[in-house]
C-alpha cells in the first residue's frame, strides 16, 4: 500500500505564509490526494504514516481522518486506521437527486430575472469551458461549478442558495466530476447543454429553460453512473451501500 501526497514530506508544516490553522492545511491536503485519485481506493490510511509523509504531528491527522470518514472519503476500519473509499453508485445518486430538487428550484426562481452582465458572464464561461473541452486535465470541477453557481445567480433565497453552496463544498462531488470527465464525449456534451441553458435563460421560455436544467442532471447523473460501472475493475470490490 503506498500513499502519495500532493506535497512533499515536511512543507506542511513550513508553510509559515498560509495562515490556516494546520489542521485545514493538513485535511485538505489528503481529501485533494483523495478526490485527484493520487491516493487510489481501498488505500489503508494509518495516522502515524500519514503524520510522518506530511511531516506533521498526529493530532491534525487524526482530525482530518475523522473529518473525511463523516465526508464519507474514507472509512475506518477494525484494528486502527481508514480505507479510502470507492466513489459509491449510492454517493452519485444522492447528489444528483438533490441536485435535481433543489437546483430546479433555484432555476426556476431564477429564470426572467438575469442581467445583461449576468448573461455575458455565463457565455464567457461557456466559452471558456470550449476552449478547454480537449484537455481532460481542466480544472473541470471548478469550472462546472462556477458555472452552475453563476446560472442560479439571480436566485434571491438565501436559505437555498446557501444549501446548494454546502452541497458543491462536499469533496466527493469532485470524485463524480472527475469520473463524469474521464470520458472526453462528456465534456463535449456538458459544454452543449451548458450553452442551450444560456440561451434559455436568455429567452422567455421557462419551460424550455425547466426542461433543459433537469435533462441536463438526468444525463450528468447516468453517464456518471455508467461510467463508474465501465471503469470498476473486476476484482476491486465494490462498496455498495
Ligand atoms: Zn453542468
Amino acid at each position: 500500500m503506498s500513499m502519495s501526497f500532493v506535497r512533499p514530506a515536511g512543507s506542511l508544516a513550513k508553510t509559515a505564509q498560509d495562515p490556516r490553522p494546520l489542521a485545514v492545511r493538513v485535511y485538505e491536503s489528503v481529501r485533494d490526494s483523495i478526490v485527484t485519485g493520487q491516493i487510489e481506493p481501498n488505500t489503508q490510511l494509518v495516522q502515524e504514516q500519514v503524520a510522518e509523509a506530511l511531516g506533521v504531528s498526529r493530532t491534525p491527522v487524526r482530525d482530518a481522518l475523522l473529518r473525511l470518514a463523516h465526508e464519507n472519503l474514507v472509512t475506518q476500519i477494525s484494528g486502527g486506521g481508514y480505507l479510502v473509499n470507492d466513489l459509491a453508485e449510492q454517493d452519485i445518486h444522492d447528489i444528483f437527486e438533490v441536485r435535481q430538487s433543489l437546483e430546479s428550484l433555484a432555476v426556476r426562481l431564477s429564470f426572467g430575472h438575469h442581467t445583461p452582465g449576468q448573461l455575458t458572464l455565463l457565455r464567457a464561461l461557456v466559452d471558456d469551458m470550449a476552449e478547454r473541452a480537449a484537455d481532460p486535465n481542466a480544472p473541470w470541477f471548478e469550472l462546472n461549478r462556477d458555472f452552475h453557481i453563476a446560472l442560479v445567480a439571480p436566485c434571491t433565497n438565501r436559505a437555498l442558495i446557501s444549501i446548494l453552496g454546502e452541497l458543491w463544498n462536499k469533496p466527493v462531488n469532485r470524485l463524480i466530476t472527475r469520473q463524469y470527465v474521464s470520458d472526453p464525449q462528456h465534456i463535449h456534451r456538458m459544454v452543449g447543454e451548458h450553452r442551450a441553458l444560456v440561451e434559455a435563460a436568455a429567452s422567455t421560455d421557462a419551460d424550455t429553460m425547466n426542461a433543459l436544467a433537469l435533462e441536463h442532471l438526468k444525463e450528468g447523473y447516468g453517464e456518471t453512473s455508467s461510467e463508474r460501472r465501465r471503469l470498476l475493475k473486476p476484482e476491486s470490490p465494490t462498496q455498495e451501500k
